[in-house]
């Protein structure tokens, strides 16, 4: 609506206008009197509710998303390219319609099975440190990409726009099947390969690769990971904290010094994400 040819002048409009607009404006002819018999006036106002639904959130998604978005670096979220995958990939196509309006504002929502997709906020926050990997700092790019923690497949579209090639692994069979779907809708512009199995091991035939993000918090790093971490790598996870008492996100860098490894780890904030768990189901 707000681009089209016969109304030029008021595009760009600020923000709240265009919602007022689109919520109110279903015809683009407010001021023309019709007289129509009631009948037709009923039926016409149930096709416009049947069609508005749908329709409102496909036309306003990109801009409610662009103000959570926004919001998200008003919060301190910075990183440029972060942030315009977070504006490209539609959330909401990845959660039921039921809960299609709540997927800009920055909770995680259920995804069935018990499990979530995780904030935009925490999911930015993490692909962000993954930038801070030697090798991601030194090419620009994620490279190749290990997700642990499909769930509906969001977190792997947005891994997508900013990396070289996405395997992401989820437990539960369900689940895989739902990002399956879901990711057929979308256009990547790389590679995701959908793996049905425990995470646990991640998954050595795509090894190594130059970034590793868990979405589900384990006790321990699965040694896996650490094997399949390419030098200059980084990993990211959430960890049930040294003390017991909740998690935090753990990355681990993969450091070569005169063809020696090593890998060094820090710690930062307190998350709270689904738990890690073994085998599949
Ligand atoms: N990145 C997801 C978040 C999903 S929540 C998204 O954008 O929707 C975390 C997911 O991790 C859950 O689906 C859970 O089933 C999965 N999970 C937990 N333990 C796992 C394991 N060992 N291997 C693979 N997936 C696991």
């Amino acid at each position: 609506m707000s681009n089209t040819p016969e109304r030029p002048s008021r595009f760009p409009l600020p923000l709240g206008k265009l919602v007022k607009g689109q919520a109110a404006g279903s015809t683009g002819g407010a001021a023309r009197e019709v007289l129509m018999p009631q009948r037709h006036l009923r039926e016409a106002a149930a096709d416009a509710a049947r069609q508005s639904a749908p329709r409102g959130l496909g036309l306003d998604s990109d801009m409610v998303r662009r103000r959570m978005v926004q919001r998200l670096q008003q919060e301190g979220l910075s990183d440029e390219r972060v942030l315009q995958a977070l504006i490209t990939v539609p959330r909401h196509e990845f959660v039921d319609s039921a809960l299609a309006i709540q997927a800009y504002e920055d909770t995680s929502l259920p995804i069935g099975h018990g499990q979530t997709i995780s904030k935009p906020s925490v999911v930015g926050r993490m692909i962000a440190m993954l930038f801070g990997g030697a090798t991601a700092r030194q090419q620009g790019r994620l490279g190749r990409v290990l997700e642990i923690g499909t769930g509906c497949g969001y977190q792997a579209a947005v891994l997508a726009e900013l990396s070289r090639q996405v395997v992401s692994i989820e437990r539960l069979r369900p689940l895989h099947d739902k990002a399956r779907l879901n990711l057929a809708k979308m256009r990547s512009p790389s590679q995701i390969r959908l793996i049905y199995g425990d995470g646990r091991l991640g998954h050595s035939q795509a090894a190594p690769f130059d970034s590793i993000i868990a979405a589900a918090g384990g006790e321990d790093l699965p040694p896996a990971w650490l094997a399949q971490l390419a030098p200059g790598g980084r990993l990211i996870a959430p960890m049930v904290s040294p003390g017991g008492r909740g998690q935090i996100l753990v990355v681990i860098d993969h450091l070569v010094e005169s063809g020696v490894s090593r890998f060094v780890r820090t710690e930062h904030e307190a998350v709270l994400f689904v738990p890690l768990k073994s085998g599949v189901m």
